[in-house]
């Protein structure tokens, strides 16, 4: 069995959506000081590896705490899309590809872009996108879940988070390492997120695990 740890890390600075504040890990106590080592955390829900939750962009939606935890786990697969031109929408075609041999049907579908390597940067939000046409389609075949190695699987007018979320399909954003996944074929995927009453999302450490 392999454990591929699929989360960013959680840091002061780190490149947040525009309109977000930087998140501040700030330490609040230490060893010498007081005995004890501890932090601060002031970050957005939305920062770095995350899970969104209905309620993102549902009014009266699941909140994070609400939706159930199965969805949050399960049989995984990958969509290579690293070969698409920046912007692109992401073909039908290809996540049909991706999933001949197991089908979408209650599985966590993972894309992988390769913009995580340009977080920071005027690039980053150039990752090809989940449109209208690839959001219906994992919609009516009744994924458990989506994830992307970017920001966002959408830009402006957000057509992924407005069709997945409203059928409760929850959205991992800043996944990384998923390049490991390429050619694995099926692995189970975990994302838990933190209890947050009433959270619209919550950073997640997520993995795959590979069974041999
Ligand atoms: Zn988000």
């Amino acid at each position: 069995m392999k454990i591929i740890d699929l989360t960013m890390r959680l840091k002061t600075g780190f490149p947040v959506f525009p309109g977000y504040p930087v998140p501040i890990v700030h330490r609040w106590t230490s060893i010498e000081e007081h005995g004890y080592y501890s932090n601060l955390l002031m970050l957005v829900e939305h920062t770095a590896t995350h899970v969104d939750a209905p309620a993102h962009f549902v009014e009266n939606g699941a909140t994070i705490d609400e939706v159930p935890l199965d969805r949050f786990m399960g049989e995984a697969i990958l969509v290579d899309a690293t070969s698409l031109e920046p912007r692109s929408p992401i073909p039908a075609e290809l996540i049909e590809k991706a999933a001949e041999n197991t089908g979408l049907s209650g599985k966590i579908v993972l894309f992988h872009t390769g913009y995580d390597k340009k977080a920071g940067t005027p690039q980053w939000h150039d990752h090809p996108v989940i449109g209208d046409e690839a959001a219906e389609l994992l919609v009516s075949r009744g994924v458990k879940a989506v994830g992307i190695d970017a920001p966002s699987p959408d830009n402006e007018p957000f057509p992924a988070h407005k069709k997945l979320l409203p059928r409760g399909i929850p959205i991992y954003e800043n996944l990384t390492n998923l390049d490991k996944l390429v050619g694995m074929g099926v692995f189970e995927f975990y994302g838990i997120p933190l209890a947050i009453q009433r959270g619209s999302a919550s950073p997640v450490r997520a993995f795959a695990i590979l069974r041999e």
